[in-house]
């Protein structure tokens, strides 16, 4: 797999795509994460799906269409897929919904002051099921590089971790034989809790994995990333890692077999958000890079912010990250391309993907 240098992408209903692979081509990209869900975190997709509501009432398929345009200028896409944020389906069954400790619910004026964002419980069996066709959906009908899987995770805030919900209690409890509830901090029981609670989000990624080995079994094989969140950090120690599957769910050892990378939201000036704070050093992101790919040993995308740091800073979080053992960059954009990241921003990331061009091309 060569260097990633990679962007997010929101596409909105009247992007030329054609024209962005031109522009991103001028700046050595060579990877886009597409997400295809509309509208924010609604649940629409941008392709018309045969599981999902489509975002666009005349047919009109994005993937399709930014397929076709990156494809002639070299340009990796890959499928974006939103695991646990969809309020689409959050309105469909409410009760697959994530439950806090104290019986908070994971959407909007319940556990997440941030608008918009309903965390559905990735435990549930019929939500994975839903996920697992959808991965196999996608890779079966495009020719994406691959998937890359959002808030794969249970959602964690200060005030209290998660998930408490009818289900994820009882099928514990049926293992354990222990009432997750009454479960202290520290204690052998607490290790177990957070090893079932792990077990379900590595679960749901060997069964999407799979799903696509299935469907793609000829051709370029369809790798698979995670979106791996360090929310809440406060320090650039190794303790972090276990910090993330503490809070999240995710455990890098576990999760390694079936990921071919990670993709660590190391957004260390992440301030305005009340659902994720990161208040750091941008030498923050090159040590959590290091013991992410420690952790994990397979590459590391480090995905750092264009948004709300100066030009250069932007420029310099991707070369820490490089320093701390990155194969690979993408760019957060808070938005879209432009917008928010800005002509200024993409002069110094130009010179940080160009070198790494130059320097993979000379291997
Ligand atoms: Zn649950």
């Amino acid at each position: 797999m060569s260097i990633v240098r990679g962007v997010f992408y929101c596409p909105w209903r009247y992007t030329d795509y054609n024209e962005l692979a031109d522009y991103l081509s001028d700046k050595y990209v060579n990877t886009v994460s597409l997400q295809r869900v509309g509208n924010g975190w609604n649940g629409h997709f941008y392709y018309p799906s045969e599981i999902a509501p489509h975002a666009f009432g005349d047919g009109y398929d994005a993937l399709d269409d930014a397929l076709r345009a990156f494809d002639r200028h070299g340009i990796d896409l890959r499928a974006h897929l939103v695991v646990g944020n969809d309020a689409y389906v959050a309105a469909q069954h409410p009760d697959w919904l994530a439950v806090r400790r104290d019986a908070v619910v994971a959407r909007p004026a319940g556990a997440f002051r941030e608008p918009g964002y309903h965390h559905l419980c990735c435990a549930q069996p019929a939500y994975q099921d839903r996920l697992v066709d959808i991965a196999r959906e996608i890779v079966g009908r495009y020719p994406v590089a691959g998937i890359d899987l959002d808030y794969v995770r249970f959602p964690w805030t200060p005030e209290g971790d998660f998930c408490y919900c009818d289900h994820c209690r009882s099928a514990f409890q049926r293992e354990h034989a222990l009432d997750a509830l009454t479960i202290e901090r520290g204690t052998p029981e607490w290790e177990a809790w957070l090893g079932w609670r792990a077990d379900q989000v590595t679960t749901l990624v060997r069964r999407i994995r799979q799903a696509m080995d299935e469907a793609r079994s000829q051709g370029p094989r369809a790798t698979l990333m995670l979106y791996i969140a360090p929310w809440w950090s406060e320090t650039s120690e190794r303790q972090e890692v276990a910090k993330i599957r503490e809070r999240f769910g995710q455990d890098l050892v576990a999760l390694a077999p079936y990921s071919d990378a990670y993709a660590p939201m190391l957004y260390h000036h992440y301030t305005q958000d009340p659902s994720f704070v990161t208040a750091q050093n941008v030498n923050w992101v090159g040590a959590l890079t290091r013991w992410i790919a420690e952790a994990g040993k397979i590459p590391v995308w480090s995905t750092t912010q264009v948004f709300d740091i100066s030009p250069l800073e932007a420029r310099v979080a991707v070369e820490v990250a490089f320093n701390g053992g990155a194969s690979g960059s993408l760019l957060f954009p808070y938005g879209s391309i432009g917008s928010t990241c800005g002509d200024e921003t993409w002069l110094e990331i130009k010179k940080a993907y160009r070198r790494l061009a130059e320097v993979e091309a000379r291997a």
